[in-house]
């Protein structure tokens, strides 16, 4: 039996941090990070950008390299996945049936894809993407795909399909909602990114539902849907988000449900175990002090720093900004804040120079900015949400007044 001061289970965005925050925090106990994957942590963001599109190598999107985990005596106990938690003895047994037990334990596994129901979901061509694996495996199908289907218009979905129109190939994007990014985005920045995957040859197709996915017996050959319409595909993208990975935590006692609930500090609700990232439910300050999960890299980032004071002593509590990027062909989006409940929007700058914000205000307060190719609002703009500015909507929309003198 394996036993340290800090388990971190889970090798990703969030479990890297924690364990660099860790050190950087000269926390000097023994600390071992747990991953499924057989990799050592790598930035995630890349497999639907400059990785897909093969701009940039797998050695470049390491978070760290090796040496860097060995020099600060971090072990990585890749290729496991935890499956029971015993928290009164502090244990947990891998799939393999290794045990291994903690002092306090980072819960950091993220999530897994949520694939679809129907038939043909899994026949070969079919694809999600989370992790590296996920990434090879589509890549290596590129060369004999003409045309390709992508299910779900969010961030992930919309930046596959501007990776696969740039390799020239015949995409069509299936949303089930009315418009892209319905879920995160305020309606003029939807239409904004529909037109441009229109531009560049996407056929974007909005509230339609998939019936099924249709094979020759093994590989994909088309998507049907619900109105029986056949859309010809070698290769399918489902991108329809992720269902947080603590079914260990929750069996284990620990509340939650739709993740697993934490309290500033991100403690669960089980002695001496915390939670972090895509799977963490917490009380957000910047969406009223709703329940939510953030799945964006600054969240798991900020939550891991979060746990590593908080297990060296200091004094620590989760209340930071939210902020997200994307980039689809040209545009380089940077979201911060959270639009979520906003009552009115505002257009800074012209749609068609694209370059612009639209920045989302609740009760005349400044709660969230989306900035297309507009650095400068992003950056000046985050001062404005983290103090909830009220600025006269004529000024907010006039570019010609920088947001800080605004
Ligand atoms: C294609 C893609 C593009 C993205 N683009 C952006 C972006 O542009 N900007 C942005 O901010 N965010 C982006 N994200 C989201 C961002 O990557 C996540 O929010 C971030 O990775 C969350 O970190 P995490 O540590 O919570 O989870 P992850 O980074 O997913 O790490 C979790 C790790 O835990 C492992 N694991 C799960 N269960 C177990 C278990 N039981 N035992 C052991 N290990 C386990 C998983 O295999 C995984 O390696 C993107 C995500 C994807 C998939």
């Amino acid at each position: 039996m394996l036993s340290f001061d800090v388990v971190i289970v889970g090798a990703g965005h969030g479990g890297a941090q924690a364990a660099i925050a860790l050190r950087q925090a000269k926390f000097d106990g023994s600390i071992a990070m747990i991953g499924a994957e057989p990799e050592l942590p790598y930035e995630r963001p890349p497999l639907s950008k400059e990785f897909l599109a093969g701009d940039k190598s797998f050695d470049r999107i390491l978070i760290r390299p090796v040496a860097f985990w060995q020099e600060r005596q971090i072990d990585t106990l890749l290729g496991r996945t935890v499956i029971k938690v015993d928290p009164a003895a502090h244990r947990l047994t891998t799939v393999n049936g290794e045990t291994v037990t903690y002092r306090h334990l980072i819960w950091a596994t993220g999530g897994d894809p949520r694939r679809l129901t129907c038939a043909g979901n899994d026949l070969i061509g079919t694809h999600t993407v989370r992790t590296r694996a996920d990434a090879d495996r589509l890549m290596a199908e590129l060369p004999g795909v003409t045309q390709a289907v992508v299910i779900g218009g969010g961030y992930i979905g919309l930046e596959a399909a501007a990776v696969l129109a740039k390799f020239g190939k015949q995409v069509v994007l299936l949303e089930a909602l009315d418009r892209v990014l319905a879920r995160v985005a305020g309606e003029p920045l939807s239409r904004f990114y529909e037109a441009e995957h229109r531009a560049h040859g996407v056929d974007v197709r909005l509230g339609v539902a998939v019936d099924c996915i249709l094979g020759d017996g093994e590989k994909v050959t088309a998507v049907r849907l619900a109105d029986g319409e056949l859309v010809p595909a070698q290769l399918v993208i489902v991108g329809i988000g992720i269902v947080p990975a603590v079914a260990p935590l929750l069996e284990a006692g620990a509340v939650g449900g739709n993740g697993v609930a934490v309290d500033p500090q991100c403690r669960t609700s089980l002695a001496d175990v915390f939670a972090i990232g895509d799977c963490a439910l917490h009380a957000n300050a910047f969406a009223d002090g709703a329940e939510i999960r953030l799945e964006s890299v600054q969240n798991a980032n900020d939550q891991a720093n979060v746990v590593a004071r908080t297990i060296t002593g200091q004094e620590a509590a989760y209340h930071a900004v939210p902020w997200f990027w994307s980039n689809q062909y040209d545009l380089k989006l940077q979201t911060v804040g959270l639009s979520t409940g906003h009552d009115s929007t505002v257009l800074r700058g012209d749609l068609a120079t694209r370059s612009f914000s639209l920045i989302y205000l609740k009760a005349g307060r400044v709660i969230a900015l989306d900035c297309v190719n507009a650095v400068k609002d992003y950056v000046q703009g985050r001062k404005l949400v983290e103090i909830g500015a009220t600025i006269d909507p004529v000024r907010l929309a006039d570019a010609g007044i920088a947001l800080k003198e605004a």
